[in-house]
């Protein structure tokens, strides 16, 4: 059982799909591992380190020849895996809903494509959520980001120089990314309140000291009835949301908008018209930029100065964050492999229930019901 590792091809893309502490399991379950020269390098991890934990380290062609599994963040192109053996799997991030061309070429090259991002929210996948892992350090980093674009201190300073005030953080969207926005926020001493359609979620901003911030006159979305995810809301939700997002913005210094909606574009929670109202210096981290943005104006790794507000979010958070990223995505793929290690047959044999919901391609057809129809 041959794995191979590339270096990460797209802009921007500084993580690693292992490291050197992954190699070492992975060659302990008995499979031999291959990283490309340099694969580690923006995440702080050497060719030497990965050699050392028992990789062979070589060129993208060498690596890839005779490959039973590919570990990836981005899914590399599929002109990139000639010389893979027939039937190869590749587990990695596939965007499979923004990218079917890949997953076309992924089929017609006889690869079986594994999307990390399908894997299902259930218990005993949490260890393997990609998605989890790198949104977690999303959010933490959207506050360091914005903190550090933010011309004053997040904590209260009482100084012989006079007394500085906290700064007011809001956090719009409180899932993984947001429930570490909100934790890294108080962490910093500011003041924090935050929002969700999830009604779930008001729990656990409070159990975390922030102030909810509600729609109480439409009702959001209760339990748990699209396994935890949000959906598109009614108008008359998003009308009494933009009204409540109005009075609650202008008094805030720095706001962080995380909500998405799987397979959609992200809603549009902040416009310009309510960026004029808030106050010169504020500061907005836009972390769905790269979805089709939370907030109006933002624009991928810029920073937008508009009404005296900065509008920011980068197109690939995690990336710069990039050893602990790729510490975490490592695990979660050796979490995965591991869970269906079949010592007889010396590879992993996945069940059906996850297997049905990560599998984009086999047999030379894109197979994911979600990508059929
Ligand atoms: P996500 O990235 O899809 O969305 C981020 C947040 O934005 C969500 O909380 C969503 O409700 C919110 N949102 C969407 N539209 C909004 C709007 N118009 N206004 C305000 N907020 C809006 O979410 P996620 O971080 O992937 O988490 C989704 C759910 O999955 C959560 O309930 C989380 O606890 C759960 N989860 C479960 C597991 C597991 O059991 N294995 C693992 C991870 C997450």
């Amino acid at each position: 059982m041959r794995i191979a590792v590339l270096k990460e091809r797209a802009a921007g893309e500084t993580r690693v799909a292992a490291t050197p502490e992954t190699v070492k399991k992975f060659i302990a379950l008995g499979a031999t591992v291959a990283v490309e020269q340099g694969a580690g390098d923006a995440a702080a991890l050497s060719d030497v380190a990965f050699a050392e934990a028992g990789a062979e380290v070589a060129s993208a062609a060498q690596v890839v020849k005779g490959a039973d599994i590919v570990l990836g963040i981005q899914a590399p192109d599929a002109d990139l895996l000639k010389g893979a053996n027939p039937g190869a799997w590749v587990a990695a991030s596939f965007d499979p809903f923004g990218r079917r061309d890949r997953v076309e070429a992924y089929a017609a090259a006889g690869l079986e494509a594994l999307s990390m991002e399908f894997m299902p929210r259930i218990t005993r996948a949490q260890s393997m959520d990609v998605l989890s892992s790198q949104s977690n350090l999303a959010g933490y980093k959207a506050v360091l980001a914005a903190a550090d674009q933010y011309g004053r201190a997040f904590p209260m300073m009482m100084t012989a120089a006079g007394t500085i005030q906290a700064a007011r953080v809001f956090i719009m969207g409180v899932g993984v990314a947001g429930l570490q926005a909100i934790a890294t926020a108080k962490r910093l001493g500011a003041q924090v309140s935050a929002t969700d359609v999830r009604s779930a979620t008001k729990e656990q901003i409070q159990s975390l000291g922030a102030k909810p911030v509600f729609v109480e006159s439409v009702a959001g979305i209760e339990g748990e009835g699209s396994g935890g995810y949000a959906t598109e809301m009614s108008e008359e939700y998003q009308q009494a949301q933009a009204e409540l997002v109005s009075s609650h913005i202008a008094k805030q210094d720095i706001v962080i908008t995380t909500a998405l909606i799987p397979g959609r574009a992200a809603p549009r929670l902040v416009t310009d018209a309510q960026i004029a109202t808030m106050k010169p210096g504020s500061v907005i981290f836009d972390l769905a930029v790269a979805q089709g943005g939370n907030v109006e104006g933002s624009v991928p790794d810029q920073v937008v100065e508009k009404h005296s507000v900065f509008i920011m979010g980068y197109s690939n958070t995690p990336a710069h964050l990039a050893a602990d990223a790729s510490a975490l995505f490592a695990r979660n793929h050796y979490n995965f492999l591991s869970a269906f290690w079949d010592k007889e047959a010396g590879k992993p044999v996945l069940d059906e229930e996850i297997g049905n919901a990560i599998r984009l391609t086999q047999g030379g057809k894109a197979v994911h019901e979600r990508l059929l129809g």
